[in-house]
């Protein structure tokens, strides 16, 4: 277990999977929209070693000049560039202002140091209860799974989070097992990260199987962006192994924009509805992504459309290197209100700000 796409060589051999180009069901039908080529894979493991490390690669692929990867070195220096390619795909070329290449191409105003933005806006660290086990909330607690994602989001409120004091192997879990264990108030295990879904299944198996053998937990949540970054990952084991646990699953995933939501993406969710697990996602509020009304609220209908509950919507976490995503929380209050007006109820997600040492989110509409 550990921090699995790190530990990853940087590009397969071409030998390793077939080219060819994957026609997106884009929810954006501008004619300008154009497919990137991009391969399919014959495993999730080979679309993370596949991924684009390069600024040089990813502008080249989105039609870019080079004076953006240039550009983007510098601020990829400390929190790398990673993308898997059929996210990138769903980009429209030639657009420095896209909503998907804007959430993983990095920037120089990540170097701009702004007051009040920290390494650690939501308190993480003061929460950890133990290595990889962070305790906030009453009746839950948060594992921190791995440290390794399948993209690297450029807003990340984690993006400084010291992941290699975490534990990296399953008795290293053994500290955090026994607190959950001796806490008898708790209800819920939250799996995070980094991204869970990142471990491989047999890691994956032997966690959840440890949880379950905890008599006073009856839920474990799964906090995934691997379903919109690499469809691939929903697999017959995983889905026999949510559907196979005495404990009751609960899938949360983070998309951002509806173009996220195309192609094979559409699929994966529908395996995992299929099987009867709770499908609820979380979106950041972002600016230049999804922070004027038409974006938001198409994406709540496209999720709603594919059986994804609106969950939270959150107001950025003011982490160092992501002042530039900010929007005001006025302005956040007003689109949901604008979706309100728009929207059925249960396609408008609550709007929600976490303050570090706080015993719950703040909802702010
Ligand atoms: S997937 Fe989640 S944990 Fe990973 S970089 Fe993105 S926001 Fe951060």
């Amino acid at each position: 277990m550990g921090d699995y796409a790190f530990r990853l060589s940087n590009r397969l051999a071409p030998w390793g999977m077939r080219m060819m180009t994957i026609m997106e069901t884009s929810a954006d039908s501008s004619p300008a929209f154009r497919p990137i080529a991009v391969p399919r894979y014959d495993s999730w493991p080979e679309a993370v070693k596949d991924a684009v490390r390069d600024p040089d690669e990813l502008c080249r692929l989105v039609n870019l000049p080079p004076r953006y990867a240039s550009r983007a070195v510098k601020a990829a220096r400390d929190f790398p560039l990673f993308a898997p390619r059929s996210y990138i795909a769903r980009m429209r070329p030639a657009d420095a202002g896209d909503p998907l290449l804007r959430q993983v191409l990095p920037l120089e105003d990540e170097l701009v140091q702004r007051e009040g933005f920290s390494p650690d806006p939501v308190g993480d660290r003061t929460a950890i209860l133990s290595p990889g086990l962070l305790h906030k909330y009453r009746s839950r607690v948060l594992m921190v799974a791995t440290g390794a994602c399948a993209v690297h989001c450029r807003y990340c409120f984690r993006r400084h989070f010291p992941y290699d004091q975490g534990p990296r192997s399953m008795g290293e879990w053994a500290r955090a097992l026994g607190e959950i264990e001796s806490d008898g108030t708790l209800r819920e295990v939250i799996l995070s990260g980094g991204d869970p879904l990142m471990l491989a299944d047999a890691h994956l198996e032997e966690l959840v199987g440890r949880l379950a053998k905890i008599a006073h937990l009856r839920r474990v949540r799964v906090h995934t962006r691997l379903p919109i970054m690499i469809p691939e990952r929903i697999t017959p084991r995983l889905l026999a192994l949510l559907r196979g646990t005495r404990l009751t699953p609960i899938v949360v995933i983070h998309a951002n924009h509806a173009r996220e939501l195309a192609g094979s993406v559409v699929d994966a969710l529908a395996r995992l509805t299929d099987a009867g697990i709770p499908l609820l996602n979380q979106s950041v509020l972002l600016r230049g992504v999804n922070d004027d009304i038409e974006a938001l609220a198409e994406l709540c209908e496209r999720l709603v459309d594919l059986r994804v509950m609106p969950y939270y919507l959150h107001q950025l976490d003011r982490v160092a290197g992501a002042a530039h995503f900010e929007v005001s929380e006025s302005h956040g209050c007003r689109l949901i209100e604008q979706l309100r007006a728009r929207l059925p109820g249960y396609a408008v997600p609550r709007y929600v700000r976490e303050t570090a040492g706080a015993t719950s989110k703040l909802i702010l509409a």
